[in-house]
């Protein structure tokens, strides 16, 4: 049909008109329009009650009331009265290839389990996910490249490749910590951004964390030198962190984004402003941390949504890892955690750059549904709805320069078309009708039966 040629095909649906009476008219246009929805385009603005997306090949060519946007003649339209569209989430700290059913395992890095993975981002409305650092090999740069050309679905990837850190200091996972670079001196520690940079990484990923004074923590004579190596290939560092100094002084060395907030202690002013001042974009990344607070199963793991993608003996392990649990580690965890939710608030009344990161793909930390629950922890700690959703959508986008995260004209159709609006309510981003990413309607239903 697309090469038919245009006189035929006007001629065609001439006839149809003509003579076809009930017959519905073929549509002579390629653009889809959905009407009817509240729309809630991803940049903290108002709400767009009975708006209208128009999208064409792909992309958004229009998207507003429905006053202000001509539906072209012979578009196809999709009737979405009630339902309320957001862009698709870009998650920018994830980890693909360790889970598989109730293994947490090395072993599971396989091309097949990360393309199920993406496709279980994808289920959930995330729509980008960048694997931060535990990348090893050229198989996440391999599934990129096939997604680019058309060949490949699920949730987009991008990848930091395999981070820096001390010999065998990175990720807290042992199953995961073969992973990372180790750096020992300067020099090496430049050498390895330049092994990233040569190939198509997003980011350079460092640990600095001495994981409770078990590894050797990387230091400013190490890092300080990754830094200035990865600037000179505009590549943006990432940082994992633990303590609020060492944030303070890679913020002085020019680190471009933090992983998490300090765990230490709240946030002091000082710090919060030269996160402003320097622009650094900051991932709250609560829901990790807000697990480590519970001796009794959290009410999230007897959401039917999390069962649409895992199975019921993975629920049940989750729930035996919060029983047995040492009440003096859970209240430790708790003072932690109401220290980020104040840090988090700072940081929201400064104007800091929250983006999104979840820590996806760690153990039992589900890819895709607890996107949702960092959602509901954002609002938790003081976020407006239409902030989180932002933080979710459009910050993350920024910082990789992504042409999704935003219902604007010309930006990938990537949205999620929801039965309930999150403005009253943010859980509500969990009540999926549908997902589309660039303009195809995701076949939810197929991967479900297939989990
Ligand atoms: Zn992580």
């Amino acid at each position: 049909m697309t090469n038919r040629p245009l006189a035929t095909f006007t001629l065609l649906t001439f006839w149809l008109a003509a003579c076809g009476g009930t017959e519905p008219e073929a549509p002579t246009s390629t653009i889809v329009a959905y009407e009817g929805a509240t729309l809630i385009t991803g940049d903290g603005g108002p709400p767009l009650g009975g708006g209208v997306l128009l999208v064409d090949d792909g992309k958004i060519t229009a998207a507003g009331l429905a006053a202000n946007v001509t539906v072209p003649e012979g578009a196809t339209v999709v009737d979405l009265t009630g339902k309320t569209v957001m862009p698709t989430m870009v998650d920018l700290h994830g980890h693909l290839g360790f889970i598989q059913d109730l293994s947490f395992d090395y072993a599971n890095y396989t091309r097949e389990n990360i393309i199920d993975q993406l496709n279980r981002y994808a289920y959930y409305g995330v729509g980008t996910i960048v694997s931060l650092g535990t990348d090893p090999g050229e198989l996440a740069f391999t599934i990129q490249a096939e997604q680019q050309a058309g060949t490949l679905g699920g949730a987009r990837i991008h990848t930091a490749f395999r981070g820096i850190a001390r010999p065998n200091a990175g990720p807290g996972a042992p199953t995961m910590r073969q992973t990372a670079l180790g750096a020992s001196t300067a020099e090496e520690a430049r050498r390895l951004v330049s092994e990233i940079a040569s190939t198509n990484a997003d980011f350079v990923k460092i640990w600095v964390d001495d994981r409770g004074g078990s590894v050797d923590k990387l230091a400013a004579d190490l890092y300080q030198p990754i830094i200035d190596e990865a600037h000179t290939h505009q590549l943006q560092v990432i940082a994992h962190i633990f303590y609020q100094e060492d944030a303070r002084e890679l913020v002085e060395a020019g680190v471009d984004g933090f992983a998490h907030l300090p765990r230490d202690v709240e946030m002091d002013d000082g710090l919060v402003a030269a996160i402003v001042e320097n622009d650094v974009f900051v991932m709250p990344n609560l829901s990790i941390s807000e697990r480590g607070q519970h001796t009794a199963p959290p009410s999230w793991l007897s959401d039917p949504l999390l069962l649409e993608s895992v199975s019921p003996q993975v629920v049940s392990r989750i729930e035996a890892s919060f029983e047995n649990r040492n009440p003096g580690s859970a209240s430790a965890a708790a003072e932690s955690y109401a220290a980020m939710q104040q840090s988090l608030k700072k940081l929201a009344a400064a104007g800091a750059r929250l983006v999104l990161g979840a820590d996806t793909g760690v153990q039992d930390h589900i890819h895709g549904f607890m996107e949702h629950r960092e959602l509901e922890l954002l609002v938790e700690a003081g976020l407006s709805p239409a902030e989180a959703i932002t933080v979710a959508t459009s910050a993350p986008a920024e910082v990789l320069d992504l042409n999704t995260g935003l219902l604007t004209p010309g930006k990938r159709a990537d949205f999620i078309v929801l039965n309930a609006n999150p403005m009253y309510g943010i859980s509500n981003t969990k009540q999926i009708a549908a997902v589309y990413l660039g303009g195809q309607e995701l076949d939810r239903e197929a991967l479900r039966s297939a989990w």
